[in-house]
This record gives C-alpha cells, sequence and structure tokens, in this order.
C-alpha cells in the first residue's frame, strides 16, 4: 500500500487514525470536523488562485497527469501534482520551477505547501518536507528548501527540509510497519480527536472501555506509567483515591470554607 501525504498527516496526529484511514473505515466527521476541511479547501483554492496570478497565464498549468509533462512543458507553476514514487505518493498544493542559476546548473523544483493556520505547527513544516522528499525521490535530485503559504496575509516562510528529513524517513518507516499488520495501534483520544472524522466511533470506543484517555489532563507519559502499574481505566484510577489527610493545626481550625447562618430581624443571613 501506497504512503500518501493523508496518512503521513494522520499519522502525525494519531497511529490509530492512520490505520483506520488506510483500513478504509467509514467515517462520520462532526460539524467542526467538517467546517476545518471546508477552511482548508478553500483556503487552499484562493491561495492558488493568487499564487496563479502572479504568472502570465501560459507559465501555469493545473492538475497535469504525469511529472513528465511537469518537467518538459514551459510552465513556473504546477498547481495541484500528485506526484508517484515507489511506495510513496502526495498530493503536492503547488510546484515552482526556478530556472538554472548560472551554466552547468540545473532548474529547480520546489514543492509549496499552503495552510490556512496563523500560527505554523511542526507537522505542517514535516508535510512540507515529506512533499519535498516524494519530489525530490521522483526528480533524482535534492530539494534544500521549501516555502509554507500561510495565514490571512498569506505569509511565505522558508522551511529548511534537509534537517526534516530524517524524522519523515522514521515517520515512513513507522507508517510502512502500521500499514503492514492487522491489529490497529491502542486507542488514545487526544487533541486531535475534536476534528478528527472518526470521533463519534472512537469516544464510543473509549467509553465503553472506561479508557484512562477519556481524563484528557492525563499526560501520556502518566498514563503509560499507570499503565506500568496495571491501571487501564478510570474506574481502576478512582481506586487509588485517597483523601489528604487533616494536619492536626488544621483540624483544630475547621473548615477553611464554613457558612454560617445568621437570623436577623431582617430575616436570614449567610456570612
Ligand atoms: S478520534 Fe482521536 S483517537 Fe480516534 S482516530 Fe481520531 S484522533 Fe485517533
Amino acid at each position: 500500500m501506497k504512503i500518501t501525504e493523508k496518512l503521513f498527516e494522520a499519522y502525525l496526529k494519531c497511529p490509530l487514525k492512520c490505520f483506520l484511514l488506510s483500513a478504509n473505515e467509514p467515517m462520520t466527521p462532526g460539524l467542526y470536523a467538517a467546517w476545518v476541511r471546508g477552511q482548508n479547501d478553500s483556503y487552499r483554492n484562493c491561495q492558488a488562485n493568487r499564487l496563479a496570478a502572479e504568472v502570465l497565464p501560459n507559465e501555469c498549468i493545473i492538475s497535469p497527469q504525469r511529472i513528465e509533462d511537469v518537467r518538459g512543458a514551459r510552465w513556473r507553476l504546477a498547481i495541484n501534482v500528485t506526484i508517484r514514487e515507489k511506495n510513496l505518493q502526495s498530493n503536492i498544493h503547488a510546484v515552482r520551477k526556478i530556472p538554472p542559476m548560472g551554466r552547468g546548473r540545473r532548474r529547480q523544483f520546489i514543492p509549496v505547501r499552503l495552510i490556512v493556520r496563523n500560527k505554523l505547527t511542526r507537522d505542517d513544516k514535516l508535510l512540507l518536507a515529506f512533499d519535498a522528499h516524494v519530489l525530490s525521490e521522483h526528480l533524482g535530485r535534492p530539494i534544500a528548501r521549501g516555502p509554507l503559504v500561510h495565514g490571512d496575509n498569506g505569509t511565505t516562510v522558508s522551511v529548511n527540509i534537509a534537517i526534516l528529513l530524517k524524522t519523515v524517513r522514521q515517520v515512513t518507516s513507522r507508517i510502512a510497519k502500521v500499514l503492514s499488520t492487522d491489529s490497529p495501534p491502542d486507542l488514545v483520544l487526544n487533541r486531535h480527536c475534536v476534528e478528527c472524522e472518526f470521533q463519534p466511533t472512537c469516544n464510543r470506543k473509549a467509553k465503553e472501555k472506561d479508557d484512562l484517555s477519556l481524563m484528557s489532563g492525563i499526560l501520556e507519559k502518566e498514563r503509560k506509567n499507570l499503565n506500568k502499574k496495571g491501571i487501564f481505566t478510570v474506574t481502576h484510577l478512582s481506586y487509588m483515591f485517597r483523601p489528604r489527610r487533616k494536619s492536626k493545626r488544621s483540624s483544630d481550625k475547621g473548615d477553611r470554607f464554613t457558612l454560617t447562618w445568621r437570623e436577623s430581624p431582617t430575616g436570614i443571613s449567610i456570612t
């Protein structure tokens, strides 16, 4: 099975999501997940049109069928390019062609990624690095840097691809392992769940299991430590609860907050 940019992105958020996507499990996106997807799609279209307007009409090609067309044609910007190489595939938002910078130099192909968020995350950069990895494997030439266009103002950030390639290779080999097995990774609810298309199913299963990840305040490290002690459910955890012992001094003082009822001629007041 090919490792696509969608599986790569899903794995960065949650290994289980990557497995469910690869298995073509039915999605039931909630309202928020559908809204996020709509925002991403409309931003991508809008910024792609803006990039296309920066070059002459005959210098821009849209959705080329084969990269060979992309290599040979006289263009400067290709939008919505799908590249396949070995077990990798990426739908790249846009590819810029830079003419050779001198005699004997080769022209460069640079992937561009369009991100709706104003604040970039490491995952955004890794996704651009994945695009660059697939493109460079296909072209047989390295890609050192690539731009991320993001946010309300269409700001461009140049990302150093070279330093992210090691992580991209590690993640793709982990994805290959996930895809090669029939058993799904552990279900662990996380911050991405609110915008995940599998949220209703995962939530139901987590409640059935009474899973520890239902408690959003528990960090992954704490959860693993609890698992090592044999605690896997919220009920197990609740048995560990012991009310804090009161010191002798504080028990003499009584509770910190007390309600006192006072009867007065005008009625009852609380102090
Ligand atoms: S809902 Fe959460 S746990 Fe389930 S696949 Fe999506 S991100 Fe992973």
